[in-house]
């Protein structure tokens, strides 16, 4: 399996996992072009698509899509906002695992701005791998883990610095604390689960002002001695359960 990133970040959000056979979509927020562009313009492997919320960053692309016969799980507090009804649309309990394709997903709840939930997903070829986007923060704990893929937002110290310095206004300082995931708050997720038989570890959602790409990297590298991504448009990695 690959991990390729199509986009990242407030700009829009598209992540593909897949492999010969199968694509499974993580979030659909960009125009739907981009994605068919990123497959290459077939359509015929993609199991389905997961979308973490309403906002239009990460399911802007939601109707074309659905309109391509592309099934599209979240929930349903997310696809009311979509404004349009669908067969293909199929809510997520976020108490109960499903299948997309071979792909096992379990959705859990995350801390944002509106209902937005993370994923663990299941794939013999990536392992366990999770999710976690647009959340302040994460309370679960993930076992046995392979491959991760987590938001970065920000860094307190940058986001302090903009606003003394008038480029941040408060209110924007404020709902970026309550909605969105430090790097501190990162690694202490990364620090509290188990990171034996992680692979990769990919930061995503990087803010374009207050987050610094090569320092996020270097401090999560530090930390972990893992294989260490930022979501840069284009990225494409292996994201199997063993790296070869
Ligand atoms: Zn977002
Ligand atoms: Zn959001």
């Amino acid at each position: 399996m690959q991990l390729k990133v199509v986009s990242s970040g407030s700009i829009g959000n598209a992540y593909i996992v897949y492999n010969d056979n199968e694509a499974l979509l993580i979030e659909c927020g960009v125009k739907f072009k981009d994605i068919k562009q990123a497959l290459k313009f077939d359509l015929t492997k993609v199991v389905g698509c997961i979308v973490s919320h309403s906002h239009k960053d990460h399911c802007i692309g939601a109707k074309d899509l659905v309109n391509a016969g592309i099934d599209l799980y979240s929930l349903p507090e997310t696809s009311e906002t979509f404004g349009f009804k669908s067969h293909r649309l199929k809510a997520i309990d976020a108490s109960k695992s499903f299948n997309v394709g071979s792909f096992r997903v379990k959705a859990f709840p995350l801390n944002h701005d509106v209902p937005c939930v993370g994923f663990m997903i299941e794939h013999t070829e990536t392992g366990r791998f999770c999710f976690i986007t647009d959340t302040y923060f994460c309370e679960y704990k993930i076992p046995g883990m392979h491959n991760v893929i987590i938001e970065a937002n920000y860094c307190q110290s940058i986001l302090d610095q903009k606003v003394a310095a008038g480029a941040t206004p408060d209110f924007l300082r404020n709902r970026v604390l309550r909605s969105h995931m430090s790097l501190a708050t990162c690694k202490g997720f990364l620090q509290a689960n188990d990171l034996k038989s992680v692979n990769n570890i990919v930061l995503i959602h990087l803010s374009d002002s207050n987050s610094h790409a090569e320092r996020f990297k270097n401090e999560v590298t530090e930390l972990t001695a893992k294989n260490v991504h930022i979501a840069s448009k284009g990225l494409d990695i292996n994201f199997n359960k063993t790296p070869f």
